[in-house]
């Protein structure tokens, strides 16, 4: 009989932690391939998004919460293009086999796969730095995809949630701001278990003209949308949607974490003025909060102003990981 001090091999562990009996998908975990079977006339969207220990999450992440959040940084993604979560496939890099952090990670990545009906297809399995790359695969009608380069100058500019609070956690791990014991814990939740926004972006099918998901600072982001749709943008600083911990935070600070924070995974989106009663009915089918935050405009240019109107410098670029 093994102990349970028995390093599980390869194969033991993805049958133990990573299959799962498949319903939507046509063959899942253990052959060569997976099949996927998309509903008939149904246009694939296919995404990919690597989290490297150090990089992209704290070593004292718990095992449960980088789980989800491998995952959820993926369904933001299929939110951003308003695709609906089909499947998805694992590939993880790690230095041992734990059977603590198999349990964990593998429930928190399986609890949210199910809260969104998204399966585990398949994988791949290897020893290394610890490592987890994701391709989530989702569904959406042909044409109906929501892309970044479909913004036109009068459109109004919204974003979903609040910002800022990942960047917050982020600044007290590394010690240059304190928050008290249930503030910290409230912004590192947010860090740590970010909620991508499938419903909205399903709910925002054909009535937003187009749509990012903030993963690298909102500015930065926007940024996307501006250059594929060749607009300018004006921001309304003082719209930006923030938790009462950061509100309570140095102006400046505030700033530089609503804008150019990241990790938010919060949808940036337009749409005509004509269609703003049809994006609040779709946010309020969607369950998720929503803010306009400024306007498209011709002017080539993202400019931002405070609450008088008045211009506010900036220097905020977006997230780069070879130039930081
Ligand atoms: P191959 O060597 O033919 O690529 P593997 O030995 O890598 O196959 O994987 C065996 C089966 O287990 C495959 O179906 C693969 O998709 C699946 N698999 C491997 N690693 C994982 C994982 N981390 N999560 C889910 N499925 C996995
Ligand atoms: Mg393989």
């Amino acid at each position: 009989m093994p102990t349970t001090s028995t390093p599980l091999g390869e194969f033991d562990l993805i049958g133990k932690y990573f299959t799962r009996p498949v319903q939507r998908v046509a063959l899942g975990v253990g052959d060569d391939c997976a099949l996927l079977q998309p509903a008939p006339g149904m246009q694939l969207a296919v995404s990919s998004d690597m989290l490297v220990e150090g990089r992209h999450f704290l070593s004292t992440v718990a095992p449960e919460r980088l789980g989800h959040k491998a995952l959820a940084v993926n369904l933001s993604d299929l939110a951003a293009c308003g695709a609906r979560p089909l499947a998805f496939t694992l590939a993880l890099s790690m230095p041992r086999v734990d059977d603590r952090f198999l349990e964990g990670f593998s429930r928190g990545l399986l609890t949210l796969a199910d809260a969104h009906g998204c399966e585990l297809a398949g994988g791949d399995t290897t020893q290394g730095a610890l490592t987890l790359c994701i391709t989530v695969f989702g569904e959406v009608p042909p044409g109906q995809a929501l892309l970044r380069s479909g913004a036109r100058a009068g459109d109004d500019l919204y974003v979903s949630g609040q910002v800022g609070d990942a960047r917050l956690a982020l600044e007290a791990f590394r010690g240059t701001v304190a928050l008290g014991g249930d503030h910290f814990e409230q912004v590192r939740v947010a860090m740590e278990q970010p909620q991508p926004r499938v419903a909205l972006g399903l709910a925002l099918r054909g009535i937003a003209s187009s749509a990012i998901d903030v993963s690298d600072g909102l500015l930065g982001d926007l940024g996307h949308i501006l250059q594929r749709s060749q607009v300018g943008a004006c921001v309304e600083v003082d719209l930006l949607p923030r938790s009462d911990v950061l509100a309570a935070q140095p102006l400046a600070l505030q700033r530089e974490c609503t804008l150019a924070g990241g990790d938010d995974y919060e949808l940036v989106f337009t749409a005509p003025a004509s269609k703003a009663d049809a994006v609040h009915a779709a946010a309020k089918r969607a369950a998720t909060r929503v803010t306009r935050i400024g306007r498209i405009d011709d002017s080539g240019r993202l400019t931002l102003a405070d609450a008088r109107g008045q211009a506010v410098p900036h220097h905020f670029g977006s997230f780069d990981h070879f130039k930081s």
